[in-house]
């Protein structure tokens, strides 16, 4: 996520496109050659805070930077959530799966635990006596004390179903997304127009800039005209609470949009976000090299700048009355502000990527295991399954999912390890958001030394992750490793 080379936690920001993504062995879906996905984290939040005070970023909790993260905990439609307690039963009970049960307290612990630590529980118990009152004798489960630990009707805590969280524009979303779409088109159209603006932002690529802009208002228009074809959402509010924006596959010409900014709850951000995902369907070249207002966003070359989607936003949100960069001229290799880039930005940044890149695969692991469980429950497919099993179980492993735990013959992916992998997604955004608070480490360190301390650190700030230190930072590892390379859902 959260985003490219830097963090995904500033106003508009988003994140990587995705991944070529692995063909699996024959018999397997073939995935499609470069996916082109891109995420949009934390817009909406976010970008509350940088419209309400002139177009200036906003510093939310560390000085000067903007917390993606954080400021998403503001938001009412997020929070870390649980799966429905008849899905924590049939987990608890399935004879097949034999999931010993202190496989599943420790995971109902964890999921709390990160609930609480966002102060997100209905009940003010602690996390261990609500885990005594569910889970009250061996092979016991109380529905009651289920209840009241947390809201079974909130989709905001309870995780209700996987078919909701990929879908097709409703019916009475569909004609108000058009407008916002015809909207951002006028933006790009207008923008393409402004020679100056083109040469503030572009310089000596102004001119490419301008073709791009009139490719990606073409792309979003043929996408306006055949919804159905072109773009999904997620009603399950899934998106929000693992940060993810949307995305957009140039190859496909397919975009995923929050459920959000289909709505158009905050209409100059709905427009921002359609201007960067146009900019990605309308040219292959058009990346996610740095989100927006992320560190030196207005210090990029030409050559990055005019590749990076996030700069097409910035003219179209002049317009709007939501740039973070208003009459500023980029200039490359300099700060808005005048000031060089420091050793400290240089570390941040790595460690920002790395997390970045955690976070990333951690989506990407989020969507294809909900794709796993899906092919499952809607066609009792278990191919997606097999066919990555060895993957499946050493995501499980580093992740204290619990497929690793269960008879091998009849494993699975149960709706617990749907919510695992969502919360950890979540702790990635959230970890990821902390780092760019990290001080330099002192000692003598290389910058990917530092860097690593500051992993560390920020790991440790969470508190939520695993509870082990080493464990932790496998995970992150493990994740970051495997950034662009995990399987597409089936
Ligand atoms: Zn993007």
């Amino acid at each position: 996520m959260v985003h490219p080379s830097v963090p995904r936690h500033e106003p508009g920001s988003d994140r990587p496109r995705r991944p070529p993504r692995r063909t699996p062995p024959a018999g397997g879906k073939k995935a499609p050659p470069i996916l082109a996905m891109q995420r949009l984290a934390g817009n909406q939040a976010v970008v509350t805070g940088v419209t309400s005070r002139s177009g200036r970023t906003v510093e939310l909790v560390v000085p000067g930077r903007q917390h993606r993260g954080l400021a998403m905990l503001d938001a009412a439609d997020v929070r870390a959530r649980m799966p429905r307690f008849a899905d924590l039963r049939a987990a608890l009970t399935d004879k097949k799966l034999r999931i010993p049960e202190a496989v599943i307290k420790t995971a109902v612990t964890q999921l709390l635990d990160r609930m609480a630590k966002e102060n997100r529980l209905k009940s003010k118990d602690p996390v261990p006596t609500l885990v005594a009152k569910i889970f009250p004798a061996p092979g016991k489960i109380s529905e009651a004390a289920f209840n009241k630990a947390l809201d079974p009707a909130d989709r905001t805590q309870i995780y209700q179903t996987v078919l909701d969280a990929h879908t097709t524009i409703k019916k009475a979303d569909a004609a108000k997304l058009k407008v916002l779409m015809k909207d951002a088109g006028d933006l790009m159209a207008k923008a393409s127009g402004d020679a100056a603006g083109l040469a503030a932002v572009f310089g000596g690529q102004a001119a490419v800039a301008k073709a791009r802009y009139a490719s990606g208002r073409t792309a979003l228009a043929a996408a306006a005209a055949d919804l159905d074809k072109h773009v999904t959402t997620d009603y399950n509010l899934d998106d929000p609470e693992t940060f993810l924006g949307g995305w957009a596959q140039h190859s496909t010409q397919m975009m995923h949009l929050l459920a959000s900014v289909v709505k158009g709850t905050d209409p100059p951000e709905s427009k921002a976000t359609l201007v960067h995902e146009a900019s990605h369907l309308g040219h292959g070249s058009v990346d996610d090299l740095g989100y927006y207002g992320t560190p030196a966003f207005e210090a990029m070359s030409e050559a990055d700048k005019v590749n990076n989607a996030a700069h097409y936003e910035e003219l179209p949100r002049r317009l709007l009355g939501v740039s973070a960069f208003a009459g500023h001229t980029f200039t490359p290799g300099t700060k808005k502000g005048g000031g060089a880039v420091t050793r400290l930005d240089i570390v941040r940044k790595i460690a920002s990527d790395h997390l970045q890149h955690a976070w990333d695969a951690a989506s990407d692991a989020h969507m294809w295991v909900r794709g796993v469980r899906t092919s499952w429950l809607t066609k009792k497919d278990t191919t997606p399954f097999t066919t990555d099993k060895a993957l499946i179980l050493e995501l499980s492993r580093f992740s204290d999912m619990t497929v690793h735990q269960q008879a091998a013959a009849h494993a699975r992916i149960t709706s617990l390890d749907v919510v695992i992998i969502e919360s950890i997604v979540r702790a990635m955004g959230l970890i990821g958001n902390l780092v760019t608070a990290e001080p330099l480490p002192a000692g003598p360190f290389s910058d990917k030394g530092a860097a690593d301390v500051m992993v560390a650190e920020a790991i440790k700030k969470y508190g939520q992750l695993l509870k082990n230190p080493a464990r932790d930072k496998a995970l992150v590892d493990w994740l970051a490793a495997h950034f662009r390379s995990l399987p597409s859902p089936p």
